[in-house]
């Protein structure tokens, strides 16, 4: 399968470095404490630029979901899980459910990042749903 591989600049290097370290790094403010994704050159509530990075828990909860059920583009396999998924920290992201009971994917489930290898040496992050989902 061929995916659309990210490339790294000079903002979201430190993320996709923590990827490869299978770590999901965010930013946080300073100034205002405020967490954010994806990274920016300053902070998205008060504009400050003195930002450091924090290491998530990994954890989160699916806000919403589609599941492929055509292939658009050779990139888009069929039966792919995309969410957006509320990290504890606070952040949005987009990301990928993947593992045997993604299909059975629903909003409010508890899910966990993991890493895996997207192509051209990048790690990105996807999520797999917790076991209490499952019951
Ligand atoms: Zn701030």
């Amino acid at each position: 399968m061929s995916r659309v591989i990210p490339r790294p600049t000079k903002t979201s290097a430190p993320y996709w470095a923590g990827c490869a370290a299978g770590e999901l790094r965010l930013q946080q403010c300073t100034g205002c404490q405020h967490i954010q994704f994806y990274p920016r050159i300053c902070c998205c509530k008060c504009a400050a630029k003195e930002l450091r990075w924090i290491a998530a828990s990994g954890g989160g909860r699916i806000a919403t979901f589609t599941i492929m059920h055509q292939q658009m583009a050779d990139e888009y396999a069929m039966g792919q899980v995309v969410a957006l998924i509320d990290l504890d920290e606070g952040p949005r992201m987009m990301s990928h459910v993947v593992g045997e009971n993604a299909s059975d994917t629903k909003v409010g489930d508890r899910v966990q990042v993991q890493f895996q290898e997207w192509g051209d040496g990048v790690t990105a992050p996807v999520f797999t749903r917790d076991r209490v989902n499952t019951k």
